[in-house]
């Protein structure tokens, strides 16, 4: 049986932080090294399974990565745009791979993660279920075939908490479905600057975000054209499946060459 990946957990009392404590316990495949909160927070020095609702596993969380780098292979990394900069300069330095699930991480700072991919390996998706790595697969089909003659939604709702609108599987959604009909998102925007001036043109793509309770992440993309409309959605009811879907990505990615990596590459699913 292949070795454990030994992970370490940045956002370590964030949602999706306290989710991969919780998951990477029942994961043998998974050992959990360390895990990372903000300089100064007042979680440092407590225990992360504890800080999870779980049973102590002498984990301790820290601020220090220097000190701490020895412990990992691997950093899963769910925090927010700065805190994703902050830890990338630390994994270049470090040499350690990186899981990043952050989301409403801008143009030029993803072009920084894809210049550091040249020297660490990296997996980064808007949405680590595997259901929507699915549903970014079936977009393309379905786009080929009837993208250019329908009118295209992107509808997506979250808990009231997300700061990132739209959020980036809805933008991920939108970028596979303009590249699928050969032409970059920004070019074919339903709605640009907030109007619809004088009705839609056919194979153009609008957004809708809902921000309210607890909704773990709902995304539907309609093509809708006359007398028909097709609708693909995806519900997630749990943040299980991102935090399992991370953890399957870290193990793959331990002894993978230095690349920015996708889900499709984790699932195996590029060539499709
Ligand atoms: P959260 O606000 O509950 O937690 C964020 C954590 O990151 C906190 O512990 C916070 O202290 C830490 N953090 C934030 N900024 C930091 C910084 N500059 N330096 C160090 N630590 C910092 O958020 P959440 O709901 O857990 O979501 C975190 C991110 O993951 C968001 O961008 C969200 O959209 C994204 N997300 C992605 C997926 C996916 O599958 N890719 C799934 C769920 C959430």
């Amino acid at each position: 049986m292949k070795k454990p990946t030994r992970v370490a957990i940045a956002g370590a009392s964030g949602r999706m932080g306290k989710q991969l404590i919780q998951t990477s316990f029942n994961d043998n495949q998974i050992e959990l090294g360390a895990v990372f909160e903000r300089v100064g927070s007042p979680l440092l020095g407590a225990d992360a399974g504890e800080l999870a609702g779980l049973i102590r596993n002498g984990v301790k969380v820290s601020d220090d990565f220097a000190k701490d780098n020895e412990k990992f292979d691997v950093l899963i990394d769910f925090t927010s745009p700065d805190g994703t900069l902050y830890y990338l300069d630390f994994c270049r330095k470090y040499k350690k791979a990186m899981v990043i699930g952050t989301t409403g991480i801008t143009e030029s700072d993803k072009e920084k993660i894809n210049i550091a991919s040249a020297e660490i390996a990296i997996v980064m998706a808007a949405n680590f279920s595997v259901g929507i790595t699915v549903l970014l697969k079936l977009l393309e089909r379905v786009t080929r075939v009837m993208g250019n003659r329908t009118d295209i939604e992107v509808t997506e709702a979250h808990h009231k908490y997300k700061t990132d609108i739209p959020s980036g599987t809805a933008l991920a959604m939108g970028e596979t479905i303009a590249s699928a009909l050969d032409k970059d998102l920004k070019d074919c925007l339903a709605y640009p600057g907030g109007k619809n001036i004088s009705g839609r043109e056919s194979g153009k793509i609008g957004f809708t975000s809902i921000r309210a309770g607890d909704i773990v992440g709902e995304h539907t993309a309609l093509f809708i054209d006359e007398g028909e409309r097709l609708e693909i959605t995806h519900k997630a009811s749990s943040r299980l499946i991102f935090a399992r879907g991370a953890l399957r990505a870290a193990s793959w990615l331990n002894d993978k060459p230095a690349k920015l990596y996708s889900m499709l590459d984790v699932l195996e699913m590029n060539g499709d």
